[in-house]
């Protein structure tokens, strides 16, 4: 016999359990981090450290793109609902891998040019038979759960500003919680609750303020705009809330991380300085009003991309002897914070990887005690991490059976620079080009030094307590279950588990690709299913493909598991699905200034996509096949590869500009070739 029951207020997930002690029949995984405390933690243990040698694939599919597959599916009575780029929005029965329904919101492909790291979504939502999509166009859009078609859809953002959402809308009882990002293209960062039922804006809270002249917001705008100078509003400030988004219903509070400047280099939208609240902060809004109640910004004043939207895992536990109710984060910066999630008050803070911008917390004023040396001018500086961070939005996971916390780690340097100038809205008034003997040294310390690693981190002691090293950085989010178990992802191109007390590996599969995404798991007709998307792509590759260029890849996949699953993957395609082979660059045929304009024009308009002086990012541009570069302003300026997420820019460069660019990339293919 069944019984329906709402398993935890905390959750307001349907689980449907069995009566007694069998096992239950079906569990869902409604949310993205499973429950909103954002914990990644499943109660399942019919997968465990004993069975799990017996894990093995159920079914797969192949994935619509070879762009970064982020997303975290949905399972909900037994359909299992997953999203590709472009939003592409599948159900399929989560025990068969039967397709049920396809649904494509035919996002305009000139957002591909405005989400500055791949054209991404990290997940869904689920409301009362409704699948909730977050659309890169900034659209909110309810599909129905069993047919796949629309039955509201709300425009977040205005189409006219460079907005786009990657992030997973969350849904808590009727109200659906949506961010965006944009950070990079100079907008104003907001949050907005909508109702779960018809789409109808509940409230909206904007995390910058914005041009006194129009009035604030509330008393929090005006507050935060003590902490700016200059007319930052003409270059939208950012502190965009691109993903993380937890929830307490106890408190009724909504916990918001914020992303970086805009511009990054902080003397171009706040010349006198100062913290420009709330970027880089995590904050907590009153549930039902959206009212500010605290902030705990991490980095005042940034100007590295260090974005606080990591995801915010609660919890309670023992700390010094009493009871607290914590929210935990590892945001780019390198520290990890426990806070008292009531309050806001900083209970603890260390480093979870070597970094340089800071050399601890205050913990009388809970700010970072910073390294000078990292507040650059036009000369490049080495600073630790880079704006890939050490830890970025691959979720980390919260296990209440060990206490630990499970944190893909990785170590990262970058060089950083102010450009000579900066126009509101246009680039990121930082240097991509620029004292190249500089920046060739900072790159090759860079590329020796970059690893990755899972850390079990002790929130209470703040210590390592295990760790798995990785030869490379890029590994992804992270599924801790009852079964004393690890799930992740691997830059070797694996899927693994290791022990959660120990960090003993005790299981591993070749899966083709690099499932960056976050595992999940699930009960369907009481067999345990694990998930994930493999699908390498996304902001680390952005960054610094470079450091990947002997990745060899397969297809992009949904992959699902279970004991005593016997399906094979096809053989692996011998041609990199991603990477392409290397060609021979053509002869450098421009001079030395034509270079140079191309120089400046990759710089404010490629740069972000493709990568520091162009090694690597999204398609690394000093290894295009000889088709590609016949067919570079076809692809620029044409729009070609649109539905890879390369949108025309016409709009912005001329036909010569675009030819000095090509004779740049030319010119950096032959620098580093062979090399
Ligand atoms: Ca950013």
């Amino acid at each position: 016999m069944i019984f329906l029951l709402r398993s935890a207020i905390a959750a307001g997930l349907l689980l449907a359990v069995a009566a007694f002690s069998q096992a239950p029949a079906h569990v869902d995984w409604a949310s993205t981090g499973l429950e909103w405390n954002e914990q990644h933690f499943s109660p399942l243990d019919q997968i465990n450290a004993d069975t799990v040698g017996d894990l093995g694939l159920a079914w797969y599919v192949d994935l619509n793109t070879d762009r970064g597959q982020e997303a975290t599916p949905l399972v909900v009575d037994g359909v299992l609902y997953n999203t590709e780029p472009w939003n592409i929005t599948t159900a399929y029965n989560a025990a068969t891998g039967e397709q049920l329904w396809r649904y494509d919101p035919k996002v305009p492909l000139r957002f591909g040019r405005l989400a500055c790291c791949d054209i991404v979504t990290r997940g869904l939502g689920f409301h009362d038979g409704k699948v909730i999509i977050g659309a890169l166009d900034g659209r909110l859009i309810a599909v129905d759960a069993k047919t796949g078609e629309e039955v509201w859809s709300v425009q977040t953002t205005d189409p006219a500003d460079s907005y786009t959402i990657t992030g997973a809308p969350r849904v808590y009882g009727d109200r659906i919680l949506v961010g965006n990002g944009g950070a990079e293209m100079g907008v104003r960062g907001y949050v907005t609750a909508y109702d779960a039922n018809d789409g109808e804006l509940l409230w909206r809270w904007h995390t910058v303020p914005g041009n006194p002249a129009d009035g604030f917001e509330n008393a929090a705008m005006e507050a935060a705009a003590e902490t700016w100078s200059g007319e930052w509003w003409q270059s939208g400030g950012g502190g965009t809330v691109w993903d993380a988004i937890s929830y307490d219903p106890e408190l009724d509070l909504v916990y918001i991380g914020t992303g970086n400047g805009s511009p990054w280099t902080r003397k171009f939208r706040s010349p006198e300085g100062g913290d420009n609240l709330y970027l880089a902060s995590i904050v907590a809004l009153d549930g039902a009003s959206g009212e500010y109640r605290w902030h705990y910004q991490t980095t005042p004043g940034e100007e590295w991309d260090y974005t606080a939207t990591q995801n915010m895992v609660l919890a309670d536990m023992e700390i010094g002897g009493r009871m607290r109710q914590v929210i935990m984060q590892a945001p780019k910066n390198g520290f990890f914070y426990v806070l008292d999630r009531a309050t806001g008050e900083l209970i603890s803070a260390e480093t979870i990887a070597p970094i340089s911008w800071a050399t601890g917390i205050d913990m009388a004023t809970g700010r970072p005690v910073e390294n000078p040396e990292a507040r650059y001018g036009t000369i490049p500086v080495m600073v630790s991490p880079g704006a890939g961070g050490a830890h970025n939005w691959n979720p980390m996971a919260y296990s209440p059976d060990t206490g630990l916390v499970y944190v893909p780690v990785t170590e990262t340097y970058m060089a950083y620079a102010a450009a000579e100038s900066y126009e509101p809205g246009r680039g990121l008034g930082t240097a991509f080009a620029g004292h190249d003997d500089i920046r060739r040294e900072i790159a090759e310390y860079a590329d020796a030094n970059s690893k990755g690693w899972l850390s079990a981190w002790d929130p209470v002691t703040q210590t390592e307590r295990w760790r798995v090293p990785y030869a490379q950085k890029g590994s992804g989010g992270v599924l801790a279950t009852a079964g004393n178990l690890v799930f992740q992802g691997t830059i070797g191109t694996t899927f693994a588990a290791y022990r959660a007390d120990t960090g003993e590996k005790v299981w591993e599969l070749p899966v083709q690709n690099v499932p960056i995404a976050a595992p999940i798991t699930y009960m369907v007709d009481g067999v345990q299913y694990i998930a994930v998307n493999a699908g390498w792509g996304g902001g680390l590759a952005h960054v610094e493909r470079a450091a990947y260029s002997g990745l060899h890849l397969g297809p992009p996949r949904l992959l699902v598991f279970k004991l005593g699953g016997t399906t094979e993957l096809p053989p692996m395609p011998e041609e990199s699905f991603v990477v392409p082979e290397l060609s021979p660059p053509p002869a450098l045929e421009a001079d030395a200034a034509t270079v140079a304009r191309g120089e400046a024009l990759y710089g404010a308009n490629c740069a972000i996509c493709h990568g520091n002086a162009a090694r690597g990012g999204v398609k690394d541009l000093r290894h295009m096949s000889p088709a590609t570069h016949a067919s570079f302003a076809e692809i620029v300026l044409g729009g070609s590869r649109a539905a890879n997420g390369m949108a025309s820019f016409a709009d912005v460069l001329s036909e010569a500009e675009s030819q000095d660019i090509h004779h740049y990339l030319i010119a950096r293919a032959n620098e580093d070739w062979g090399n």
